[in-house]
């Protein structure tokens, strides 16, 4: 229904419900049912692609590195250390 896939990031959610938005939009011939179900269902999408774990680190946070022979658990700079695929900017300053 949506037409994104599984592992749409936020952003690719939030775009394709304003396409889905302007497609079903009771002012513009859109029936009010639609609108609402499409509603709910992108807010869903939404939440489940903002707490994606982290490909990265498999949502640990922390990521093996090799130093020589040995390995050690570093903070994941892909996801910042937060195990979740998309942080929210806010956490950029840490
Ligand atoms: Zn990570």
């Amino acid at each position: 229904m949506l037409g994104i896939p599984e592992t749409a990031s936020p952003d690719e959610v939030r775009a394709a419900w304003k396409r889905k938005a302007i497609e079903t939009h009771p002012d513009k011939g859109g029936k009010m049912e639609d609108f609402h179900a499409a509603r709910v269902a992108f807010a869903e999408a939404l939440r489940i692609a903002e707490n994606a774990p982290c490909a990265e680190c498999i949502g640990t946070g922390r990521r093996e590195e090799r130093f020589g022979f040995y390995t050690m658990p570093m903070r994941c700079d892909a996801c910042r250390g937060t195990g979740k695929a998309y942080p929210p900017e806010e956490n950029s300053n840490v």
